[in-house]
């Protein structure tokens, strides 16, 4: 790409502004704006290089043309305003050359200090300041950083040398080194390599070096982890250098205007007498509360507090800075806003309402929605060290410990002896989910987020790390082992897991118990106010829907019957329907199943009375239900060889699963297709919601049930098992409309295709965004994770998964025309989302803007897609 020669690569920082971030990265833009602020005494002078002539660099290997002679230029005028020339041997002015990038990326990038250093200059140095320590140590550190940092030598080399010198003088710290040994561990340094004396040069080369930094390994990863594009690349600020290792009167350090753990209005933060800002947050010195600046210098302490209150006053936002004094002199080198765990963000909102500071819109938009989901989980320690013993998917939040199982059974035995239990398989299947009940944490070797086991854990709120992989989990052996290696744990063991991060530890962790504070109710009365979106929880036993509705849920938008078939007893019954001959076997198995469903729901609308409930009809492939094949077998081989009486049954139970296998079961019996191959299921279903409904009348409560249909793809589906609900309906008397809705998911490309005609027989809509996403992008959503995903983000094809974030461009517009097209078809069609992504602040951004009516999420999503909600009303 060829760029116009007269390119503006080169900003003043008194030409700059906060809006400018994505052309002078976040640093530039804040350095520029705090000079607006306080004026050019209290930040020093200096220019940023834009983020554009990295880009540029990036493709072509060179700096464009243009930037030497731009970069020239205003190091001329900075030359001018200081009063001094870069690397002068009498005075020199030094300065610093630091990264920017747009968002900031702590400690991933380069800084190069102290730079215009050279033997004639350090001499010019000394004299000017009468301080000729100060002037050889700067002179050490900028030897050390540009070797380490442009020539890329190991910043080990540099610390051993260092250290033989202090064993040498017999000193411990670094500050005990005199002139004699700064002066000869320079000289060492550039035995090392060839260190240019030219300033001019020292500038080009350090640069160029920034701006590599950007496609450093730790960038890349960083990036990688945080979702920020490649190709922004970063900018670079050179600024006049101050100097906090001066002697006794200077310092560095740095300051939050808010306590940045608690979010307390106190202002929080470290310094370092007689030290430069790089040993405050390298912790090679342990540094002084920010409290104590007011007993060391209190005119300088006076004057930080008024800053931070005028800067924070600015942003409208609590804010993180860097500080030096040099020679009793207050500079303010850098502003950001601040970083903060979920406590403190939810804190600063209602603070900052409070005080005047902000209003709730823009209070609200403070805050990171992604997080707040830490305040309704255990975490470790925020200080907790330990030894992560094997990866994998972040499926569940929130931190468990407990012993080591591996099976539903013993989970529960284990759970009702009261102790708590690991239940760790190599991967979920409908009988384990008992055990999740009683298990406080779970680990799977195998599957990804959008697995069922992952999403039965999250609605419970239990912990969970899926999709392992280093670890063989051998549950016949009580074993769990590397995979292919030795054994790392057996049945027993005690072991912690934290699923929000995603990681698995032997050590004892210490668990903080989460806590739903005031600030946090009131932000989300705000949100309730605020936001134009439903949100609904998707709960499948009345304890779920109890504590969706603490969370806030206005009703259940999904509730899963099929998780209502697990435990032993029932599990058997649905098993024995599946297996039956005939349709009347059949029904005889389902009138055992139909008063414990009754229970269920009866239970499930009590909690939710007043509320509206979303009952979907059985939906998953049979073979989940079913015992797997190579396990009847040996069960049969068995018998027979006993002779038992059971060979018969068993026989025909294996034929028949047999019969029922399938090479594809997601797209298989499933869904609808059920309902219309095995009505009895459906039936039984629908008589005992009925029969629910009238007895939660009775008691006097208001039932809102509406009755889901899943996997649609056609009309002619849907109208099918209508007219089969309403004529049970009429037959005990309830009416559609009056008493009951129907609706249906839409789960298919080819159901938001044909929305407008599936419309004409339904209600309501519910977007099931898991399948959808399944069936629109050909991933399954239970492989892909320890497959496909890692390599996806690596080489770029998307950056998160679809399955987490909607694919907006692809399922979100399938959304979007299902959505516009059943409205046009039926005006009143209710419309809800209750795939995952209906817990994912940015896909509900997405749905806000898409005409849908709810997003239903597991219950601990709730309070977080509330505050989402609210944010994207707020953004319009
Ligand atoms: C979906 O597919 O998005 C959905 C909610 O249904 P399930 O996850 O149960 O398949
Ligand atoms: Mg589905």
């Amino acid at each position: 790409m060829s760029r116009a020669a007269d390119e503006r690569f080169v900003y003043d920082f008194a030409e700059g502004s906060r809006e400018m971030r994505d052309l002078l990265g976040g640093k530039g833009a804040n350095v520029a704006e705090m000079t607006r602020i306080l004026g050019p005494e209290r930040v020093p002078g200096g220019f940023t290089i834009t983020t554009e002539a990295c880009v540029a660099y990036m493709g072509a290997k060179e700096f464009p043309e243009g930037l030497e002679d731009q970069v020239a230029a205003a190091l001329a005028r900075l030359e001018e305003s200081a009063g001094k020339k870069l690397g002068a041997p009498a005075d020199p002015l030094l300065v610093s050359v630091r990264s920017g990038a747009r968002e900031s990326m702590p400690g991933m990038l380069d800084t190069v200090l102290n730079l215009g250093l050279n033997d004639d200059s350090v001499v010019g140095l000394a004299e000017r300041t009468g301080n000729e320590r100060f002037a050889w140590d700067s002179y050490r550190r900028f030897v050390q950083m540009f070797g380490n940092v442009v020539i890329g030598i190991e910043g080990a080399r540099f610390e051993e040398l260092i250290a033989a010198e202090k064993r040498e003088r017999g000193v411990s710290e670094d500050t005990g080194l005199g002139v004699e040994s700064l002066r000869a561990l320079t000289a060492r340094f550039r035995e090392l390599y060839d260190f240019p004396t030219d300033p001019i040069d020292q500038l080009r080369r350090s640069i160029g070096a920034v701006f590599d930094s950007w496609s450093g390994e730790r960038a890349v990863t960083y990036r990688r982890i945080n979702r920020i594009p490649d190709d922004w690349g970063t900018a670079v600020n050179v600024q006049r250098m101050v100097f906090g290792n001066m002697g006794d009167t200077s310092g560095s350090g740095v300051a939050f205007s808010r306590d940045e753990v608690s979010g307390e209005p106190e202002p929080s933060g470290d310094f370092l007498p007689n030290a430069q800002g790089e040993d405050v947050v390298s912790g090679v010195r342990t540094p002084r509360d920010i409290r104590e600046l007011a007993g060391w210098q209190p005119e300088v302490h006076a004057q930080l507090m008024q800053i931070l209150r005028t800067l924070e006053r600015h942003y409208g936002d609590m804010q993180d800075t860097e500080f030096t004094v040099e020679e009793g002199r207050l500079y303010m080198l850098q502003t950001r806003n601040a970083k903060r765990p979920a406590q403190a963000a939810v804190r600063f909102a209602v603070d900052a309402v409070a005080e005047g500071l902000l209003r709730r819109e823009a209070a609200l938009l403070t805050i990171d929605a992604e997080a707040l989901d830490a305040l309704l989980h255990p975490t470790f320690g925020a200080d907790a060290t330990y030894e992560t013993l094997a990866s994998g998917v972040a499926a569940s939040p929130g931190a468990a410990k407990g012993e080591l199982v591996f099976s539903a059974a013993v989970a529960i035995e284990a759970a009702a002896e009261g102790r708590d239990v690991i239940l760790a398989r190599p991967f979920t299947e409908a009988d384990d989910v008992a055990g999740f009940h009683a298990a406080v944490g779970i680990l799977t070797s195998e599957g990804g987020k959008a697995s069922h086991a992952a999403l039965v854990a999250r609605g419970m709120g239990v912990p969970a790390v899926t999709g392992a992989s280093s670890l063989e989990i051998d549950p016949e052996a009580g074993e769990i082992r590397r995979r292919g290696g030795e054994v790392v744990l057996r049945a027993g063991d005690r072991v912690a897991l934290d699923g929000t991060a995603g990681t698995l530890t032997g050590d004892d962790v210490p668990l903080v118990e989460p806590v739903m504070g005031e600030a946090f109710e009131a932000v989300l009365g705000w949100s309730d106010e605020l936001r134009t979106l439903g949100v609904r929880a998707n709960a499948d036993t009345p304890e779920d829907a109890e504590r969706a509705r603490g969370f806030g849920a206005e009703g259940i938008g999904l509730c899963r019957t099929e998780h209502m078939f697990f435990g032993e007893e029932r599990n058997e019954a649905i098993v024995a329907v599946i297996l039956a001959d005939s349709d009347e076997d059949r029904r005889t198995g389902l009138r055992k199943l139909l008063p414990l469903q009754q229970g269920d729901f009866e239970e499930i609308f009590a909690a939710m009375a007043g509320l509206p409930v979303t009952v979907r009809l059985l939906d998953p492939p049979l073979h989940e239900f079913l015992p797997a094949l190579p396990e009847v077998e040996e069960r049969l081989r068995e018998a027979t060889a006993a002779g038992s009486a059971d060979v018969a049954t068993l026989e025909h139970d294996l034929a028949r699963i047999k019969t029922l296998q399938e090479v594809n079961p997601m797209l298989g019996t499933r869904g609808v297709r059920l309902g219309i191959l095995f009505p009895a299921i459906y039936e039984m279903q629908v008589e005992a919601i009925f029969a629910a409904l009238a007895a939660t009348r009775d008691r006097g409560l208001e039932v809102s049930a509406e009755i889901m249909v899943p996997l649609v793809d056609y009309r002619r589906e849907l109208e099918i098992l209508r007219e089969q609900i309403v004529a049970i309906g009429e037959r005990v008397g309830v009416t559609r409309g009056r008493d009951y809705t129907i609706g249906t998911m839409i789960e298919l490309p080819r159901a938001c295709l044909r929305a407008d005609e599936i419309a004409e027989e339904a209600d309501f809509f519910s977007f099931g965004t898991n399948d959808l996403t399944q069936t629109a992008l050909g991933f399954s959503r239970d492989d892909i994770e320890g497959r496909i995903l890692g390599r996806y983000i690596d080489v770029k094809v998307f950056d998160r998964s679809p399955f987490e974030t909607l694919d907006t461009p692809g399922v979100g517009q399938l959304v979007r025309m299902g959505a516009w097209l059943g409205r046009k078809a039926k005006p009143e069609l209710k419309l809800g989302v209750c795939g995952e992504h209906g817990g994912d602040p940015d896909s509900i951004e997405f749905f806000n803007g898409s005409g849908i009516d709810y997003v239903s999420c597991s219950p601990y999503r709730v309070p977080v897609a509330r505050v989402a909600a609210a944010q994207a009303a707020i953004r319009g």
